[in-house]
């Protein structure tokens, strides 16, 4: 069904509508551009259901554009929810046009069709996404899906309301290790993780005019992801609690031992890497709370260690 605001004209919040009403039409975009780079965290949940943590989703923003790393599921409510939070047009979801996944896992993907397909009709500029192999066959079977309800909307929308008649259409571009991505404001750089058997899974590290940031991904400890992560701003890093998986069952040990990175470990990274900030995010909790988990990694780490939550700003 049409709704009343399903145009090319987006919906603004309360203080850039005021904006447009009393200055001009163009002057919240120009606002709100700014180079100083900022870090919104989406998602830090994992595939265990939590009510308040998205799938994985890390967005930064720098001289107007953001850059979204993974689309777990929830990401794209939380893209709108800190659009509307912290006044960042850059996430609006239509607008956002660069994605980087990490690796295929579903914890990490299931968001990138909302992203895509979100007012897909008034997109200037298709969503490109990268990532390891694989991804192009998944993008091309999700443009499938998206293209039955595309033709459905398109044929009853009036033509001046569609921007771009195929703005559903993501670009895939799969990605070895190395820079994948640079312009005058970002280089997105790729590296290999462990993550079990997963094969190929990535970390990245982002650099910006005034900030490095690196994340994770889903990847066990890795001495090369803290030499990636050296002298970082941030670091933001997937943990799990080391104290409770060992109460779990060999078999569970065994498997998230392999794939994922306890508190102890996250430590371990950060005396090598020591960034000026660890972000803790992906968190498997196993029962223990997130004191708990701050606690385990600042042991044998003296560094500044927070676990993130969804929309926190760095
Ligand atoms: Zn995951
Ligand atoms: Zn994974």
């Amino acid at each position: 069904m049409l709704t009343k605001n399903y145009g090319s004209l987006r919906p603004l919040p309360p203080f850039f509508l005021l904006l447009v009403v009393f200055c001009s039409p163009f002057f919240s975009h120009l606002a709100t551009a700014q180079a100083e780079t900022r870090v919104i965290i989406l998602g830090t949940g994992t595939p265990v259901p939590d009510a308040n943590r998205s799938g994985p989703g890390v967005a930064v923003i720098t001289n107007g554009e953001a850059y979204v790393f993974d689309a777990g599921g929830g990401m794209v409510k939380k893209a709108m929810q800190a659009w509307s939070k912290y006044d960042l047009a850059e996430l609006y979801p239509q607008d956002i046009k660069y994605l980087f996944i990490t690796h295929l896992h579903s914890d990490h993907i299931h968001d990138i069709a909302e992203l895509s397909g979100h007012r897909w009709w008034g997109r200037q500029q298709r969503l490109s996404v990268y990532g390891p192999k694989g991804l192009s066959e998944y993008v091309g079977h999700m443009n499938d899906m998206l293209t039955i309800e595309a033709d459905i909307r398109a044929a009853g929308t009036p033509e001046q309301l569609v921007t771009d008649r195929h703005g559903y259409l993501a670009n895939a571009t799969e990605i070895e290790d190395g820079i994948v991505f640079s312009n005058q404001d970002i280089t997105v750089e790729a590296f290999t993780v462990p993550h079990g058997e997963i094969r190929p899974a990535f970390g990245y590290r982002v650099t910006t005019a005034d900030k490095t940031i690196v994340i994770s991904g889903d990847s066990t400890y890795s001495e090369a992801l803290a030499e990636k992560a050296r002298g970082a701003d941030i670091l933001i890093h997937e943990v799990y609690s080391g104290d409770q998986l060992s109460r779990q069952s060999e078999f569970w040990q065994d498997y998230h031992g392999h794939s994922h990175t306890s508190g102890e470990q996250v430590a371990a990274i950060a005396n090598i890497a020591k960034p000026d900030l660890v972000v803790l995010y992906h968190i498997l909790f196993f029962n223990a709370s997130a004191e708990d988990i701050v606690g385990e990694v600042k042991r044998t780490y003296d560094g500044d260690v927070v676990m993130a939550n969804d929309l926190d700003m760095f």
